[in-house]
């Protein structure tokens, strides 16, 4: 069974969720987490894993043979990236650090001035503690590919999962509801959508769970720190019941979840109460 844990705002703590799932889902079934939050992924820092790198992640970008170029421009023109700055009687320059790789200019150059060479553009990690298989993406610094990266990420770890045979795969995906988040969610049975008692919040957890419609995903919200704003609690349950989606769990605010982060230990270690919240969920997916 395939799960995504997502929200669409950051910080609503669909991290400490989905580590705190599979802290749940590993005492009793073999299972994987997959870090999809690529641009920032702490899901090794919740659970101490020691991560070691498994794969570089690239990405296509163009190459140019001068001698067949005839500065007319065009390879500038047609990228939507503006990648390509192109002067008048000039050669191209190229802006890498932007480009996304969809080779627009390689098919559009007349001459055949452009192939295409690559650039890296993240790092796949793996690693393992509390008997929950780890793999993590990480985009590298001032690249801006991250959908790329978690779908390379997916990739690997359906691969990794074909020799380990895990039973339950949980993706923590990015926040928003961007190319990331599509590539986190496409391909899952359930989707947790985590949200908090704030405006912000519940207006971006009705555009994932949009998606989740859209891709007909079954799934079930998640309200973090719902004692923070009791009245605002009551308006994402009515939402909740007039759009009939289950709430499959409410997470109260406590300190033993920052001392979690700072303690780098899953928020079931530091208090073992809060397995009865994760075993509720838990129970609601299945
Ligand atoms: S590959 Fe696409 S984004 Fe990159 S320079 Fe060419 S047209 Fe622009
Ligand atoms: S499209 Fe080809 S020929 Fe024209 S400027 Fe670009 S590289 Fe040169």
């Amino acid at each position: 069974m395939k799960i995504a844990v997502t929200g669409g705002k950051g910080g609503t703590g669909k991290s400490t969720v989905a580590s705190s799932l599979a802290m749940e889902f590993a005492g009793s079934k073999k299972t994987m987490l997959v870090d999809a939050d690529v641009e920032c992924p702490n899901d090794h820092l919740l659970l101490s894993v020691k991560r070691k790198k498994y794969c570089n992640v690239y990405q296509p970008i163009p190459k140019w043979d001068f001698s067949k170029c005839t500065k007319c421009g065009k390879c500038a023109s047609i990228c939507k990236q503006n990648a390509i700055v192109f002067v008048e009687g000039k050669y191209p320059a190229f802006v890498k650090e932007v480009c996304i790789g969809c080779k627009a200019c390689m098919v559009a150059c007349p001459t055949q001035a452009i192939s295409m060479s690559k650039k890296q553009i993240g790092t796949i990690y793996i690693g393992k503690n509390y008997n929950i298989d780890l793999i993590t993406g990480e985009l590298k610094l001032g690249e801006l590919a991250s959908g790329e990266i978690v779908a390379e990420l997916r990739k690997h770890a359906d691969e990794i999962n074909e020799k380990l045979k895990q039973e339950i795969v949980i993706i923590d995906s990015a926040a928003g509801i961007g190319c990331p988040v599509i590539a986190s969610l496409v391909g899952t049975d359930y989707i947790v959508g985590v949200t908090e008692p704030t405006p912000s919040a519940l207006h971006d957890l009705k555009r994932v769970l949009y998606l989740a419609n859209h891709f007909k995903i079954k799934h079930g919200i998640v309200i973090n720190k719902f004692d923070l704003e009791k009245s605002f609690c009551k308006k994402i349950e009515n939402f909740a019941q007039k759009n009939k989606i289950p709430i499959i769990g409410k997470i109260p605010y406590r300190k033993d979840f920052i001392d979690s982060m700072i303690k780098m230990k899953p928020v079931v270690e530091i208090n073992p109460e809060y397995k009865k919240v994760f075993e509720r969920i838990i129970k609601q997916i299945n």
